[in-house]
């Protein structure tokens, strides 16, 4: 039986060596690697959700958080449709602006920033009219300007970033795809970042999950490509 590539569907050859981990970045013993030499650590392999994308994160020298949030999906614990897209809109953007030399990532702030999504349930979107992809883009800009529930303008602008990227989702049309609600929050947390706080940051997102992505909008969604 042929195994494939987790990142990009190659076929999986035997070896004894060692690589990085286009995971985490560091290097260990691998046993197998794909024809582009991705491979996966055993700590990565093992790592509970939100630890992937703390170690995706914190490992990535990416500037575009869209390509670590895709890193992220395509970790084989990765599921298509799942609450493990509300945790990583907020931690990408950190990494990427912490990449693009704007904003260092303090230590705990990757955690801090999951845990402010974490546990907001799956199908939230059709039950409350949440999602956390969106709610994600609202802790970014809490996180970014200091917000608490006492402050003025910083939680107004932690409200308004959550709206506008609900709004971004809502007017997308269609059942949920949890990739087409992290692109839609990605390209919203870009205009908000530059226009309210003068940050750039820029993001292309490419998604790579319509040909296994059984629930794929295809034409009804602005990044599908044949
Ligand atoms: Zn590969
Ligand atoms: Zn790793």
């Amino acid at each position: 039986m042929a195994y494939l590539c987790a990142v990009c569907g190659g076929r999986l050859e035997r070896v004894d060596t060692t690589a990085v981990c286009t995971f985490c970045g560091h290097e260990s013993a691998a046993r197998y690697l794909c024809a582009a030499g991705h491979h996966i650590c055993e700590d990565c392999q093992l790592a509970e959700w939100p630890q992937v994308v703390e170690r995706v994160c914190e490992g990535s020298r990416e500037t575009d958080p869209a390509a670590i949030a895709n890193l992220i999906m395509k970790h084989p614990m990765s599921i298509m449709h799942s609450p493990q897209h509300h945790i990583m809109v907020a931690p990408v953007v950190l990494a990427a602006m912490h990449n693009s030399g704007q904003v260092p990532l303090k230590p705990g702030r990757l955690t801090s920033a999951i845990e402010r999504t974490k546990g907001i349930p799956l199908g939230a979107c059709g039950t409350r009219g949440e999602c956390g992809a969106a709610t994600s883009v609202g802790a970014l800009v809490s996180i970014l300007t200091g917000a608490n529930f006492q402050k003025d303008r910083e939680r107004s602008l932690a409200l308004q970033a959550t709206a506008e990227t609900l709004l971004a989702i809502a007017e997308a049309g269609g059942p949920r795809c949890c990739k087409q609600s992290v692109y839609l929050a990605l390209e919203t947390a870009s205009r908000f970042l530059k226009r309210e706080l003068d940050i750039d940051l820029p993001v292309e997102p490419n998604c790579e999950f319509a040909a296994r992505n059984d629930a794929c909008k295809k034409e009804r969604c602005k990044y599908y490509v044949n």
